[in-house]
């Protein structure tokens, strides 16, 4: 079992634009392998720091080969292109939409050592990008929803959290 369970929305420490890692070490390197195993375990391709509860500017992101690598004060320099995309979170479990997003971002951050990577992405990982990007900055993809789905999606959350 992970170590830390995923936060379901909707949850203030979700909807909190997260604090920058300012401290490389053994701590971050250490809740890097407990959000992979709580991104594994709920069969994810990208989790986000706050989504465990840590309000930290750090998430991972997963490629299409199954590979992962993390994004530490990740921003995003450039994006082009529009494209909508079904879209799901484990933070909002089985629920899932056409959401708007860029079809190519280019983004710098770090990784766990501190050093800064610029990485231009498109497809399936300028999506996973863009998704955990906007986790940390306190926004969950249901903000992308009319009222209406969001209100839908609200109340089937509340179903899952009483019977979990
Ligand atoms: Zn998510």
């Amino acid at each position: 079992m992970p170590k830390r369970d995923i936060v379901i929305w909707p949850s203030k420490v979700l909807e909190t634009p997260t604090r920058p890692v300012t401290e490389f070490g053994p701590q971050l390197e250490e809740l890097i392998v407990d959000m992979h195993a709580a991104m594994k375990e709920a069969d994810g391709i990208g989790i986000a720091a706050n989504q465990v509860g840590v309000s930290l500017r750090l998430a991972l992101v997963g490629r299409q080969d199954g590979t992962w690598f993390e994004i530490v004060n990740p921003q995003v320099l450039e994006r082009s292109g529009k494209v909508e995309l079904r879209e799901g979170c484990l933070s909002v479990p089985d629920q899932f939409e056409q959401t708007p997003r860029f079809a190519k971002v280019k983004v710098r951050y770090q990784d766990r050592a501190g050093a800064w990577q610029e990485l231009e992405a498109e497809g399936r990982l300028a999506h996973v990008l863009q998704h955990e990007i906007e986790h940390l900055d306190g926004t969950v993809f249901v903000t992308h929803l009319s009222p209406l789905k969001r209100g839908l999606f609200r109340e089937r959350m509340k179903k899952y959290k009483s019977v979990k």
